[in-house]
Formats: structure tokens, C-alpha cells, sequence
């Protein structure tokens, strides 16, 4: 008779074989609502694969094993390559054979953008690491449109949907990649504390010299760099090899050890009279590097909005799975309240991260408020939320073979970086000062939803209130965050159903809750749930 010593019973089968764009209603309504139904057939291929268990295998990989930088050969010449695992190579090349990184520019079609942005959050639901090289390719080409010639000759090639690693000249290769380099030790949020120089070559370039904190991608083909010019702070354009054949003086001293991120190699880095070439104009590095960071801080968003779904996924399909004192634990009142709260967290943070992305595509004036108005809530909400997802699954979500450690160490990143908090949230008052426009774009969009709840009216009327008075900088953060949960409830009132848009005034505007799953009575928990993801 053979001994057992265990049965595996009342454990949560993984999760996987998921459509995460299909199973998605509020994004594929977002998609649709902001002009981009057409991509609603490659996204639910996209979908198909951010569940697949190789994909989802792919991201495990490519966390477990971190890249490495190997900064010499065996004979001493500098390599400053970085080794990767194939894992991640593989979500590289799914990003851009789907067009995620700067594909867009390319092509002409209302929307595109906005297909581009949902596909962020459906594949960065895979892996999110390898989502900042692919956002900052996507993003450099609103900085480099700045100079056309410069545009010409680098656009249509990191704009190719082909993804080639090699470590070699941009001619030699398929597809490119971008990254950039601002943050120096002495001067991070306050670029403008830089000490890099660039001194003009004689023969229209320039040589960069200074040292780089954070370098994230330091494998990019090129760079945007920000470096002191004799007329000012200017931005560069910064190649990785240079037209004859040998590699830049860009030399990557040591890869950081982050807490989370892990696929993600992040640099620190030298210049040592690298070659580049000035975009935009000398001394207006800060207006010209802007465009990029600008799409950058919306991919946090939209990245942010992509982890608190998947931590939301993962805390449904487990509580779906487990019993806990003789009843299903989805069922039970407390955690229904947990997951339906998790969901609206989930829900408004998509509306208002697919809205954003609307805005870039159709240029809108909405844009410039509608940024670090978005970028801080979303980004600042979503640690606290995958934490919450994360306490669901119990012991099981906080032991390394789970996702959730992975989700969790992500989490803090995009409040962090392209903005933090208290950065993100004084641009607020400096678009307010400088682009009144911006607001009267954002309040209209507000108040498309009044009248359609009285709590949300009273908060409308109190905040158009606060702006009228003014906002002095000691209130940037209570008024960015205010501004952010009216846009998300216009949202929802204007297009969730009233069972979601309702249970989100009631404990976003008119009482908020101090923790998650301290709902009031009277909210219809299940349909939120069964919305958020059908059983
Ligand atoms: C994983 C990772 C990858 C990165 N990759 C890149 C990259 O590829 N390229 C690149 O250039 N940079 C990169 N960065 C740098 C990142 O953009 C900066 O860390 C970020 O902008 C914050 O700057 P800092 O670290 O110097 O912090 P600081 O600027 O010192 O800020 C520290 C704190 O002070 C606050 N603060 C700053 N100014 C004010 C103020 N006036 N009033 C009140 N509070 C203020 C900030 O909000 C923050 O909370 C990366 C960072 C990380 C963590």
C-alpha cells in the first residue's frame, strides 16, 4: 500500500490560457469609444497570446534571470554589451511585430495611437519590464520630430515593425531602438542641476562628456541626451555606433541592482566625449526633451493601469478557485467587497489612461493638464492596489512562484520615474500658469457628465471652485488628485455601467473609504465583479 503524505487539494489552478484583451470589457469599450475599434482584431490575437502559457513563462524568465552587462572582453577592449535572456528577446520581438513602439508615427490612420496604448496594457500584462524600452522608442520620435533632418534619417527605422538585437551598426540591422539618459547623480527631477557638457566638434556635431545615473536600455541603438551646450541645456541625439563603423565613447560602468524591474537592465553610464548631434534649438533642451517625456509619463499610466488589471485577474481567478471555511471565497460578503473595489480601482484607472492616449492622438489641448493629472493618480494608486490583490491570494501570493511579488515590485516604478509624485503634480500647477486653455479642456471634459449624479455635481462645483481660487504649491497634490477621481467618475457616469460609475462616486467622491472593501451597503458587488471578469 503506498504511503501518502499529501493531497493536493483546494489549490488554484495557474492562471493561464486567458484572453486578456477579450476578457477585458471595459478596455474593449475604451478602445472603441476613443476611435481605435478598428485593432480590435489584433488585439484580441494580442490578447490570446498575453495569456498564453509560453508568454506568460517568457516573463517569468525574464525576470529570473537578470541581464548582464559584460563591460570588457577577455582581452580588455570595452564590449558594453548586455546579455539577455532569449525569453526576453522574444516579448521584445511580440512588442514590435504588434507595433507598440514608435510604429505609430508611421502610420496614418485616426487612432493609431490609441490602438497602440491598449496594446500596452494587454502585452505589458505578459512582462512589464521590456515595456521601457519599447516606450521610450515610442516616445523619442516626438522629441527627434524637432529636428527633420535628424527625423528623416532615424524615424522610419525605429518606427519598422522588425526587432533586431545585435549588437551592431544601425545599417547592419532590421529595427532599431531608442533610450535616453537626463538623470545625473547631482540633478534628477532638476535637470537643470546637469553637469554634462557638450562641446561643439568643428564640423556641426557635438562631444558629450559627463557621467549618467540612470540609463535604462543602455543596448538602445540611440539616445536622447540632455547635456550642457555653450548657449544652455540642450537636448542631443546620441548613436550607439558612429558612421565609421567603431561603438561611441558611451560606456556602461555597472547595472543597477532594482528592487523589481528586473528585466529591465538600468545603467550607470559615461560619456567621454561621445558624438551627437543638437535637436531642437541650443539652450531649450528642457522644451524640446518635454515631447518625449510627455509620452512617456502616458505609458506609465497606461502601464500602472495594466498591473493593477492583472493583480485584479489574478486575485479573481483565486478567490474563484479557493474555499475557505466551506464556502467559495469569491462568494463570501467581505472579499466580494475586496474584488469589487479592486475592480473599480482597475476600471477607472484604464478609462482614464485610454482617455489620455485619446487626447495624444487627436492632439487635443486636453493633453497637457490631462498628463500629470493622470500620470500621478494612476501611477500613485496602483501600489496600494496590487497589495491589496496581492493579500487575496493569502500565503500564495506572496511566495516567489507567484506573479504577485513580481507585480508588487513593479508596482511603486511608474509613480517614481518620468515624474515623481511631487514633481508630477507641480507640472499640474505649471500647466494650470501656463496653459489656461488646458484647464477650460479639462473642466469640459469634466462636466460632459454633469447632471448625471448630484455628489458628483457638488464635487465639480467645488473644484472648479478651487481652480477659479487658484492652487498654491503646498496644494498640488490634494487638487491633482481630486482632478484625477472627477475625471475618472465623468468617465464612468458617461460610459460604465450605472452599477460601477455609481459604487465609484459614492466611495471615491462622496465618502471615501479607508482602506479597500470598506464598501457601503446597497453596492451590487457581483455585477462588478462579474464585469470586471466574467466567471
Ligand atoms: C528603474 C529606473 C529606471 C530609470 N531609467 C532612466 C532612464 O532611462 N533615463 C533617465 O534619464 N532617467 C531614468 N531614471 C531616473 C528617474 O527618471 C528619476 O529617478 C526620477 O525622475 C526622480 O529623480 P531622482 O531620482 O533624481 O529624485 P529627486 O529628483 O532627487 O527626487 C526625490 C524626491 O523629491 C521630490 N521632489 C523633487 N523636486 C521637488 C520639489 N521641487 N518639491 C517637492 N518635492 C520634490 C520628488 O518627487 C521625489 O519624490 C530611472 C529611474 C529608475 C528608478
Amino acid at each position: 500500500m503506498p504511503h501518502t503524505t499529501h493531497d493536493v487539494i483546494n489549490q488554484v489552478p495557474p492562471r493561464e490560457g486567458h484572453n486578456v484583451f477579450t476578457e477585458d470589457a471595459a478596455l474593449a469599450e475604451a478602445l472603441a469609444r476613443e476611435g481605435a475599434g478598428w485593432a480590435a482584431g489584433d488585439l484580441e490575437a494580442l490578447g490570446a497570446r498575453a495569456g498564453d502559457p509560453e508568454a506568460i513563462e517568457w516573463g517569468r524568465l525574464a525576470n529570473e534571470y537578470d541581464p548582464v552587462l559584460q563591460t570588457h572582453d577577455r582581452f580588455g577592449h570595452r564590449l558594453d554589451r548586455i546579455d539577455f535572456h532569449p525569453a526576453y528577446h522574444h516579448l521584445m520581438d511580440t512588442a514590435v511585430t504588434n507595433g507598440i513602439h514608435a510604429h505609430p508615427w508611421a502610420e496614418a490612420e485616426p487612432g493609431s495611437h490609441v490602438a497602440r496604448a491598449v496594446k500596452l496594457i494587454v502585452w505589458s500584462q505578459a512582462e512589464a519590464g521590456h515595456i521601457c524600452p519599447i516606450s521610450m522608442t515610442y516616445s523619442v520620435v516626438a522629441a527627434l520630430r524637432h529636428q527633420p533632418d535628424l527625423a528623416a534619417l532615424w524615424e522610419p527605422r525605429l518606427a519598422i515593425r522588425e526587432y533586431d538585437p545585435a549588437f551592431a551598426p544601425p545599417e547592419a540591422k532590421r529595427g532599431l531602438t531608442a533610450g535616453m539618459a537626463l538623470t545625473e547623480k547631482q540633478g534628477g527631477s532638476d535637470v537643470r542641476a546637469n553637469t554634462t557638457v557638450a562641446e561643439p566638434d568643428g564640423a556641426g556635431a557635438y562631444l558629450l562628456t559627463g557621467h549618467k545615473w540612470f540609463v535604462s536600455a543602455p543596448m538602445s541603438d540611440v539616445f536622447l541626451v540632455l547635456a550642457n551646450a555653450p548657449g544652455g541645456l540642450s537636448c542631443f541625439l546620441m548613436p550607439r555606433w558612429l558612421p565609421d563603423g567603431t561603438t561611441n565613447a558611451f560606456f556602461v560602468q555597472r547595472l543597477k541592482d532594482k528592487m523589481g524591474d528586473k528585466a529591465n537592465a538600468s545603467s550607470e553610464a559615461e560619456l567621454d566625449g561621445a558624438l551627437a548631434w543638437m535637436v531642437g534649438e541650443e539652450g531649450r533642451g528642457v522644451r524640446t526633451i518635454v515631447e518625449m517625456i510627455n509620452r512617456t509619463r502616458l505609458d506609465c499610466a497606461l502601464g500602472s493601469a495594466a498591473g493593477m488589471r492583472q493583480a485584479l485577474g489574478e486575485a479573481v481567478h483565486h478567490t474563484r478557485h479557493r474555499d475557505a471555511f466551506g464556502a467559495r471565497l469569491s462568494g463570501q460578503p467581505v472579499m466580494q467587497k475586496v474584488l469589487a473595489d479592486l475592480a473599480l480601482e482597475s476600471e477607472a484607472a484604464t478609462a482614464a489612461a485610454v482617455r489620455l492616449a485619446g487626447a495624444y492622438d487627436r492632439g487635443e489641448e486636453f493633453a497637457r493638464i490631462g498628463t500629470p493629472v493622470v500620470k500621478f493618480w494612476v501611477c500613485k494608486r496602483q501600489p496600494g492596489m496590487v497589495a491589496e490583490a496581492l493579500e487575496c491570494l493569502g500565503g500564495n501570493g506572496y511566495v516567489e512562484e507567484s506573479v504577485m511579488p513580481r507585480l508588487f515590485r513593479q508596482s511603486p516604478l511608474n509613480g517614481v520615474w518620468e515624474g515623481s509624485g511631487n514633481v508630477i503634480s507641480l507640472d499640474m500647477l505649471r500647466a494650470m500658469a501656463r496653459s489656461p486653455e488646458s484647464v477650460e479642456a479639462f473642466v469640459d471634459e469634466v462636466r460632459l457628465a454633469s447632471g448625471a449624479d448630484a455628489r458628483f455635481d457638488a464635487a465639480l462645483d467645488e473644484l472648479t471652485a478651487t481652480l477659479a481660487a487658484g492652487v498654491e504649491e503646498p496644494d498640488a497634490r490634494r487638487v491633482t488628485g481630486r482632478m484625477s477621481l472627477l475625471l475618472q467618475a465623468s468617465l464612468l457616469l458617461r460610459h460604465a455601467p450605472a452599477f460601477v460609475s455609481d459604487a465609484f462616486v459614492a466611495t471615491r467622491l462622496a465618502a471615501p473609504a479607508p482602506c479597500y472593501g470598506a464598501l457601503p451597503d446597497g453596492i451590487d458587488t457581483t455585477a462588478i465583479v462579474e464585469r470586471a471578469l466574467p466567471a
